[in-house]
């Protein structure tokens, strides 16, 4: 059993809402959501980070970046603007090492973030 967090979503074994799926990616509602729309978009294989995902398979990464641009047509905040983050290594805020993009929109956000 993978110790990843993310991983085990992606197995299943643990549950989440999930809002897409596909053989490369899937999305899934933050379990602590900072917005009224707040998505992860993740890759279903175990890729650390944004530097690694970069490096490993650029095709992926842009991949990763449409889906996260559809989700927000399909969650309805393209119009209005929505952030789409990657935080990346500690002083980056990452928590979990499983490269994810989120999807944050449904208000307005403040610049530069805390
Ligand atoms: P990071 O801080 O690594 O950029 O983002 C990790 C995100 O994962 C956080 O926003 C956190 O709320 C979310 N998260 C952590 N554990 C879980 C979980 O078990 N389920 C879901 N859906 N989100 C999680
Ligand atoms: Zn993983």
């Amino acid at each position: 059993m993978s110790e990843c967090l993310f991983c085990r979503i992606v197995a299943g074994e643990i549950p989440a809402d999930i809002v897409h799926s596909d053989d490369r990616f899937i999305a899934f509602r933050d379990i602590d959501p900072q917005a009224p729309v707040h998505v992860l978009v993740i890759p279903r294989d175990h890729i650390a980070t944004a530097s690694e995902l970069a490096e490993l398979d650029p095709d992926l990464a842009g991949q990763l970046l449409a889906t996260a641009t559809r989700l927000a047509g399909e969650f309805g905040v393209a119009d209005a603007g929505y952030r789409l983050v990657i935080n990346t290594g500690d002083q980056g805020g990452q928590t979990v090492h499983h490269v994810h993009v989120h999807l944050l929109g449904g208000r307005p956000m403040s610049w530069p973030p805390g």
